[in-house]
């Protein structure tokens, strides 16, 4: 059982009594009938301590492993299939599933149950938006086949389920929820809303989920990468700016030449900082000017098109002449915020090269959960992860980043925050010099959250709320003691019992 007790997030204190592993849903219908305590899990990515166990039974997804065949744009796929495995599986059919996490190794259950976004949230949504259906086991052994468009709620505001193990009448919340483009913070309510959208993003707090009907798109086969210094933030935000609006203006003309961007991830100079610390740089062959204040890295769409034409429209980009075409507008508009000269393109087909820009950006999270866990070992055994993952319109994000550093700095804490700034949504990440940082920090965005929600956004946007003390005191925030008492109703009417995630979203 040692390989279940813990999540990414190292949440301490995961212990279990038994781990059950079921092929079937059939299976898992079975354990849920026991009655007793249940976590699922997934591959344990939770950055929450969602995934961590709390006693009783873990029932890993491992073996609801099947992917079927792509019928039309759906696929269907077992909770327990990883990303990469169901991306590799669809890529044989031509076709991808767009809004997935950075981490892949997560598996379909998973991002379901905590509504997970990546970093083309900005282009394609949350996973929320690509599940056409869900198979969901609920307490007691219930199973729910469920169609998105098939159980909307009427004006009662009550889903009602009828099943072998009783009647339930689900009363939805009334709250309102935050109007952002990502959101992973309790349960989904709505007038209106689809019975579906009640299971994603609960985090296994109201039934297990055995597979899912996911929606997918024709694979892109033009992707590029743009790895992007520059000076300080307000060019940053004025460039990302342009990005989003040209890309949003691309989409509704269908322009063929229009500049159409996906994601913007964003790095700032602490994270430019560690990085060099670690020798990231020198390992993925990447560098950057002295004086850059931030690395933008930007998944640029094309139309299909070789190497040579893309080497022949950069080279010609900035004269008179040159074709008037997506890569050469992009080039142009880079040169137009005077970044041009230093940013580096991996083309679409240079695998190599944009994994090297994506392990840039991946190193910058690795590198701060090695700096917490060395702290954790060498100074305070209570140092643990301590970080903010909110999301602001976008026209408030200059606004929030404000917030943050006046917070942080005002507590001298030292801060990498990095993230998917073409959503509004960073994570500030505190390097803990000692136990007090932590606590510092937690109070920091306590304090942030107040202020976000003031900003129209969401403190909690992708990674959820899971075991985490703080999250949930930011989930309480949001609501209210009434939202969460709504919430608690619709837990106690579809589980009883409290078998299903216990201490989960709420302590
Ligand atoms: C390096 C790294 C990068 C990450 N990047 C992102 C990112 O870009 N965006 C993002 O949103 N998240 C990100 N995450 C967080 C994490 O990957 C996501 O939350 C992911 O959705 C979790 O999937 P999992 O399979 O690991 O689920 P787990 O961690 O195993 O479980 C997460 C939660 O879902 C519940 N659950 C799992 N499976 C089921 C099921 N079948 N039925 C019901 N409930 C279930 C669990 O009980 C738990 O509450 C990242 C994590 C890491 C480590």
């Amino acid at each position: 059982m040692a390989a279940h007790l813990e999540d990414a997030a190292h949440y301490p204190g995961g212990h279990a009594d038994a781990v059950a592993r079921p092929r079937t849903e059939r299976d898992v219908a079975d354990v849920l009938a026991a009655g007793v305590p249940v976590l699922a899990v997934g591959a344990q990515s939770s950055l929450t301590g969602g995934a961590t166990p709390a006693g009783s039974i873990v029932l890993s997804t491992v073996r609801l492993s099947e992917v079927g065949t792509p019928i039309d744009d759906r696929n269907r796929a077992g909770a327990g299939v990883p990303l990469a495995t169901l991306q590799g599986s669809l890529a044989v059919h031509g076709l991808e599933f767009p809004p997935v996490p950075t981490y892949l190794g997560a598996t379909v259950g998973g991002v379901v149950a905590t509504n997970a976004a990546g970093a083309a949230t900005f282009k394609y949504g949350t996973t929320r938006d690509w599940v056409a259906g869900l198979t969901v086991v609920l307490a007691g052994g219930d199973v729910l086949d469920l169609l998105r468009g098939e159980h909307l709620l009427d004006g009662g505001g009550v889903f009602v389920i009828e099943g072998p193990a009783g009647r339930r009448e689900v009363p939805v919340p009334t709250y309102r929820m935050p109007d952002v483009t990502k959101r992973s913070a309790g349960y989904h309510a709505a007038p209106g809303m689809d019975l579906v959208d009640l299971f994603i993003g609960a985090e296994g707090t109201l039934g297990v989920i055995t597979s899912a009907l996911l929606q997918v798109t024709a694979a892109r086969a033009g992707l590029c990468y743009a790895l992007v210094p520059v000076d300080d933030e307000p060019h940053a935000m004025a460039l990302v700016g342009d990005l989003r609006t040209i890309s949003q203006q691309s989409w509704a003309s269908g322009d063929p030449a229009g500049i159409d961007v996906a994601a913007i991830e964003h790095m700032d100079r602490r994270s430019l900082e560690i990085l060099r610390e670690d020798g990231a740089d020198r390992k993925y062959e990447v560098s950057w000017p002295d004086q850059a204040g931030l690395l933008l890295l930007v998944q640029l769409e094309l139309p299909l098109l070789s190497q040579a034409e893309a080497y022949d429209q950069i080279s010609s980009a900035l004269d008179e002449d040159a074709p008037d075409t997506a890569l050469v507008r992009f080039c142009r508009l880079l040169d137009r915020h005077g970044v041009l000269d230093d940013s580096e393109l991996a083309l679409p087909g240079d695998r190599k090269r944009a994994d090297q820009l994506l392990g840039v950006r991946e190193a910058v999270p690795a590198g701060v959960n090695a700096r917490v866990g060395r702290a954790r070992r060498d100074i305070d055994p209570r140092i643990a992860k301590t970080a903010a993952d909110m999301v602001v319109p976008f026209d408030r994000f200059a606004e929030m980043m404000t917030i943050y550093r006046d917070g942080f700095a005002r507590r001298g804490l030292d801060v990498a925050t990095w993230g998917h700034v073409s959503d509004g949504n960073v994570h500030p990440n505190v390097l803990p010099r000692s136990y007090e940082d932590v606590e510092q920090g937690r109070a920091a965005i306590l304090e942030f959250g107040v202020e976000v929600a003031r900003l129209g956004g969401c403190p909690l946007a992708e990674h959820g709320v899971g075991r985490h003390p703080v999250k949930q005191a930011l989930l309480r925030q949001l609501y209210g003691d009434e939202g969460i008492a709504q919430m608690r109703r619709v837990k106690q009417a579809l589980d009883p019992q409290d078998v299903l995630a216990p201490g989960v979203l709420f302590p």
